[in-house]
């Protein structure tokens, strides 16, 4: 579902070595940052053969809930990668996907420049900083720079305007904000009246979470918050049926012409509504009963409330945006050619193109834990029905279906849960 991209050619993938810092000492939180957050804002413009980012704001906001023990990003996911440095000293970093990204390998983008708005947020700096934002390069999986420039956060147009005065209910709080992975439910398509039916949509969902695994052993490692963002109108658009609702976020079905594809395009309207709520990751609750959703590592996912299949839309989609979890289906009609570089190997977790199994679960087939059936080796995934193999036959980033998230992917889940709670 996070790339429903039928006309698409292949996003760039990544040669990467999961390289997991588990012993390292980090950078000192309490000597380089404040208890607060900085909002940093881009806008990437381009097409299919290039990129630019541009920055278009910057806001200090409410509290930072991330670790601070957990500075330097261990994973190194996703098609950007954004990296703080106080002199030459790498204090920050954080790797995150886009919908722009995924743009980009549409046939359109080979026939128009266009921009989109995206938000990364970080510790607020005591100090003057670095920020860099690079891309992920196909060939060789790699990072490129492709943005950098000095934040002083002493800086007189750092915005410290007000958040919007959403109300933010807590849903279940384990504790401290720093230990804890902070999800927050989103309101899309809610007027005012509808908040109660908002607030039931969201206890459905993490009833639905905390049922299966790796979530249900980790439910004390969460806490969970929805935040009523009130939209003047209920539903979403739907362009391609001539739907059109005012709605607080703007969201719409039809994503790059795709009838089920549900996202938000503008990352700003985003931003600007949860500014004042202190959150690692977000789901986006539309309130609308057609099947549909999005999911984006580190920058949101978003599914329809009430379908049938809601709450496994919500689930294999939160793995895309929470555990940077790739689909491992590749029969389906969203299928296409070369999505994956099979020189390189793909940095999602749960696929491999065996160019560095070492990095992925080989580790878990050599120690005879599991069953074959369990954890092994079956050829299909990410689109590809050759060259990208996932671990076990069926896993929920594979059908809805399947009885559960593959041991890979679980194993995948934790260590991201451990890194926001550490
Ligand atoms: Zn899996």
């Amino acid at each position: 579902m996070r790339h429903l991209l039928q006309t698409a050619l292949a996003a760039a993938v990544l040669l990467l070595t999961a390289s997991f810092h588990t012993g390292a000492q980090g950078p000192d939180y309490d000597t380089y940052f404040t208890p607060d957050r900085l909002r940093v804002d881009f806008i990437l413009a381009g097409n299919a053969q290039e990129q630019h980012a541009y920055l278009s704001g910057l806001r200090k906001e409410c509290a930072w809930a991330g670790s601070r023990a957990s500075l330097i990003d261990p994973f190194r996911y996703g098609e950007y990668m954004f990296e703080v440095r106080s002199g030459d000293t790498l204090i920050y970093s954080k790797g995150f996907s886009t919908l722009f990204q995924e743009w980009r390998t549409t046939a359109e983008a080979r026939e128009v420049s266009k921009a989109y708005t995206q938000t990364v947020w970080m510790p607020f700096p005591k100090d003057d900083v670095r920020i860099t934002l690079s891309e992920r390069v196909k060939e060789t999986g790699g990072f490129r720079e492709i943005f950098s420039c000095n934040v002083d956060p002493a800086d007189a147009l750092i915005s410290h305007e007000a958040a919007p005065d959403y109300t933010v209910t807590p849903l279940l709080t384990y504790g401290d904000m720093e230990h804890k992975v902070d999800l927050l439910f989103v309101a899309e398509g809610y007027t005012e009246k509808e908040m109660y039916k908002f607030h039931r949509d969201c206890r459905r969902f993490m009833k639905y979470l905390f049922t299966m695994e790796p979530y249900k052993s980790r439910r004390r490692d969460f806490n969970l918050k929805a935040l009523d963002v009130v939209s003047r109108e209920r539903g979403t658009d739907i362009p391609n049926r001539d739907i059109w609702k005012n709605t607080a976020l703007n969201s719409h079905f039809h994503t790059f012409y795709i009838d089920r594809y549900l996202t938000v395009p503008d990352h700003k309207a985003i931003a600007d509504n949860v500014s004042g709520v202190p959150f690692d990751v977000l789901f986006i609750v539309v309130n609308e009963n057609e099947y549909g959703g999005g999911g984006i590592y580190n920058s949101y996912a978003l599914g329809t409330a009430r379908d049938r299949q809601s709450y496994k839309v919500f689930i294999h989609e939160f793995g895309h945006s929470f555990a940077g979890l790739g689909d491992e289906y590749y029969t389906s009609e969203v299928a296409y050619e070369n999505f994956y570089n099979l020189e390189t190997e793909p940095w999602e977790p749960n696929l491999t193109t065996l160019v560095d199994f070492d990095s992925k679960w080989k580790d878990m087939i050599d120690s005879g834990e599991w069953p074959e059936d369990q954890v092994g080796i079956h050829e299909g995934g990410g689109y590809m029905a050759k060259g990208v193999y996932r671990s076990r036959e069926d896993c929920r980033m594979h059908t809805n279906t399947a009885p559960d998230f593959c041991p890979v992917c679980q194993r995948a889940i934790s260590r991201m849960i451990d890194y926001y709670c550490k």
